[in-house]
């Protein structure tokens, strides 16, 4: 029962919702969006909805469901999906997030994307959070548990430690940082996302940059390293600064630093995330 226990718990299965076992593998509900701003459809499942999609949850890019046009994730039950392969949703992304003309369309295009297999397993779509346009932005890995929980990135402990780095430099996201992640669903039990799913997301995660035009990325973390600079190595990576190239051309100064979530882990390593988060600080200053 312990080792039952344990792999729901791995499978992102950790909230009893009723007495009853109830197959919901036959729903075709949609998640229940529950963004800051967002009203929940109190008809529509919430926060407590049964992860029932935990074995969808695993099913290989290779038979992803297909939406043949960008769907505003508007609460209503959606038509059982085709199939759409890796590649496809690559491509159906791109073209989705090209054709935003600010990060609310942005938004909505990332709500209406069917395309990445993480989101059957998600509560939430989790976007951003702060202040868009601020001068800095603060990329991330996925959301974790309290983060799907309320479509809200970086809340939990990780979060509130971040919020302290920021703090430290004189930056707040209700003020002056903006706040997101390379992938936008969390993936069952916080496992690393794949590199499948980061393609699928790099397009959203880009144009979020080049509509948010902050003065300077912080990347926190292996997995954005490797979604935005295609590079792999945080030990090696971080403390230097790094130029992202975007699509439509425009050049982006970008530190990396540790995950707040490896500083709980490794405490011993917040004197080297100081060090990154002042460099920061004297480009921002420069800027
Ligand atoms: N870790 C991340 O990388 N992002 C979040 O939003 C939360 C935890």
């Amino acid at each position: 029962m312990r080792a039952l226990l344990r792999w729901y718990s791995d499978m992102g299965i950790d909230t009893v919702t009723g007495d009853e076992p109830a197959d919901f593998s036959e729903s075709q509900a949609t998640e229940g969006d529950n963004a800051r701003g967002q009203k929940r459809d109190l008809a529509q499942p919430g926060p407590n909805r049964p992860p029932s999609h935990a074995g969808q949850m695993q099913g290989s890019a290779q038979s992803l469901p297909k939406t043949t046009a960008a769907r505003p994730n508007t609460g209503v039950l959606r038509p059982q999906a085709d199939m759409l392969s890796a590649d496809e949703a690559v491509n159906l992304a791109k073209e989705l997030a090209a054709k935003a003309q600010d990060l609310t369309g942005l938004e909505a295009a990332l709500r209406g994307f069917e395309g990445c297999p993480l989101k059957k397993g998600a509560r939430n779509t989790v976007f951003a959070d702060g202040t868009p346009g601020a001068p800095l932005l603060v990329m991330g890995e996925a959301p974790g548990r309290d983060e799907d929980r309320e479509g809200v990135p970086f809340i939990g402990k990780a979060g509130l430690l971040l919020d302290k780095m920021l703090g430290a430099i004189g930056h707040d996201r209700t003020k002056n940082a903006y706040i997101s992640n390379v992938i936008y669903w969390r993936p069952p039990g916080n496992r690393t996302p794949t590199d499948e799913e980061m393609m699928m997301c790099h397009p959203f995660a880009e144009r979020l940059i080049e509509l948010a035009q902050p003065k300077v990325i912080l990347i926190a973390g292996a997995a954005p390293l490797k979604a935005l600079l295609h590079k792999s190595g945080i030990m090696k990576s971080r403390g230097k600064w790094h130029t992202l190239r975007c699509a439509n051309g425009t050049n982006y100064d970008v530190m990396p630093t540790f995950h707040p979530a490896y500083l709980l882990r490794n405490p011993q390593a917040k004197r080297q995330v100081w060090q990154d988060l002042q460099a920061v600080r004297e480009k921002l200053r420069e800027n």
